[in-house]
């Protein structure tokens, strides 16, 4: 799903992220692919253009954080203001006296009555205690799809013959009303495009039963027509939410970003298969991330992110800077390391290339390294770390023996450490060029 957009994008921060820092010729490039990107995928352009003058403005503007290198500033900005135009999460009204009343809305073959038997599944085993109505009376054939759906959630379903719809659905809400349920699902008629007729049919309904909720099924498989029909709906009736369906399919889910943007209605949910148990709560970071296809390297930045610390960085280049980079620094830049969770998680996140090599490593071995490096730094005296030139071979017996190792494992961590000291001389000569990034 969305491969243009996430291929387009990782083609283009694979180049950025070689770079140290960004010019404004580098964002307006990664502008024209996100641009190009969101159009492909069926976005409005309105809303594409000033999506894309927003992150435009925020990454020419931003400041520059010290965690993180210039493609990957980029990238956070594009998450953020693609989560801010998806909107926040949204969850169903239900408040005020019982039964609620949940009314469907959708074109014909959207998946409306598929959506409505999930949401009476979801809502039954929140503890409710559900009715279907199938409030379609001219279609025999919707009314038996609804009761077979009914049967496998294990919901009843109400209907009645010889009665127009508002009618039915006030019949029906006296009746849940007085079998004691809490939660009336209307699933309404639905036409194969927007006609008067229907419009003024929902508007009846809608004014005989006041819904608590009203949501407007939509397949996102049909694009820049979903916004058109979002907008005929809400027009009729007030809507209160939407539904996106197939959106396990091969949708360009350009339809959730510009129907939000455009109509202000939020998201409720999303359908993601035939199946009754296929419907997600709708989560803006999670749609963003699907829509970006950017792996989970949001989560990688978000932790790198919340691990630096400002301070210890700060005092680590000044010393890195005059010279005495000790086994002290080398051990708290592992803890720096540690804080962004197990190993095996770290290398899951990164995206690409990156993660194709990533996988060529063992993580357990990756972790256990990092925790015998961890044992020996901290089976040292603090004079020891801060002069490893002390270290003797019978200190070195005794830091093997306390962090449970060999004397060989204590020597390899020196050379690493002499490794890394010499790598810090050079950066201090080349002045911070080159300095190899841990995630670039
Ligand atoms: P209605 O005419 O709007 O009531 O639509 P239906 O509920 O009858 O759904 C139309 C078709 O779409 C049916 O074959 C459903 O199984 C299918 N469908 C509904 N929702 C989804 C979904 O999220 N993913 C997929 N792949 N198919 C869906």
């Amino acid at each position: 799903m969305f491969e243009t957009l996430s291929d387009r994008l990782n083609k283009i921060f694979d180049n950025l992220r070689r770079r140290g820092k960004l010019s404004e010729a580098d964002v307006d490039a990664v502008m024209r692919e996100v641009r190009l990107a969101l159009l492909e995928a069926d976005v409005h352009y309105s809303v594409v253009k000033d999506f894309v003058a927003r992150v435009r403005a925020r990454s020419i503007g931003a400041e520059v954080s010290k965690a993180l290198n210039p493609a990957q500033q980029v990238i956070k900005i594009v998450n953020e203001e693609m989560i801010g135009t998806l909107g926040e999460p949204a969850r169903l009204n239900l408040a005020g006296p019982k039964p609620w009343l949940v009314m469907i809305v959708g074109l014909q073959g959207s998946g409306k009555t598929t959506a409505a038997a999930k949401l009476a599944r979801l809502l039954r085993s929140q503890g409710e205690r559900v009715m279907l109505v199938a409030a379609d009376p001219y279609r025999p054939a919707a009314i038996k799809q609804l009761q077979t759906l009914g049967e496998r959630v294990g919901v009843p379903v109400f209907t009645e013959d010889g009665v127009n719809p508002p009618e039915l659905a006030a019949h029906a809400f006296d009746q849940a009303r007085k079998g004691g349920y809490t939660v009336v699902i209307l699933d309404t008629a639905g036409r194969s495009q927007l006609d008067d007729q229907l419009m003024d049919e929902l508007r009846s309904i809608s004014r005989k039963v006041t819904p608590t909720d009203t949501l407007l099924v939509i397949d996102s498989m049909i694009g820049q027509e979903a916004l058109h029909v979002a907008e005929g709906f809400r027009d009729t009736v007030s809507l209160t939410g939407l539904v996106l369906t197939k959106m396990d399919g091969d949708s360009r889910g350009g339809a959730a970003i510009s129907i939000r943007s455009v109509t202000g209605v939020p998201i409720k949910f999303l359908s993601t298969g035939e199946g009754v148990d296929a419907l997600e709560s709708y989560d803006p970071r999670r749609l963003a991330s699907r829509i970006l296809g950017m792996g989970d390297v949001i989560g990688l930045i978000e932790k790198a992110e919340a691990a630096y610390d400002e301070q210890s960085a700060r005092d680590q280049a000044k010393k890195m800077m005059k010279g005495d980079f000790t086994l002290e620094d080398f051990a708290q830049q592992l803890r720096q390391i540690r804080k962004m969770g197990p190993f095996q998680q770290i290398l899951d996140m990164l995206p690409g290339n990156l993660g194709q090599a990533a996988r060529n490593i063992d993580p357990k071995d990756a972790e256990k390294s990092l925790k015998v490096t961890e044992a020996i730094l901290s089976s040292m005296t603090q004079a020891e770390r801060h002069d490893p030139d002390i270290l003797n071979a019978s200190r070195r017996r005794r830091i093997a023996r306390g962090s449970g190792t060999e004397v060989q494992d204590v020597n390899r961590i020196l050379k690493q450490f002499r490794e890394t000291q010499r790598m810090v001389k050079t950066l201090q000569k080349t002045g911070g060029r080159g300095m190899p990034r841990m995630f670039g």
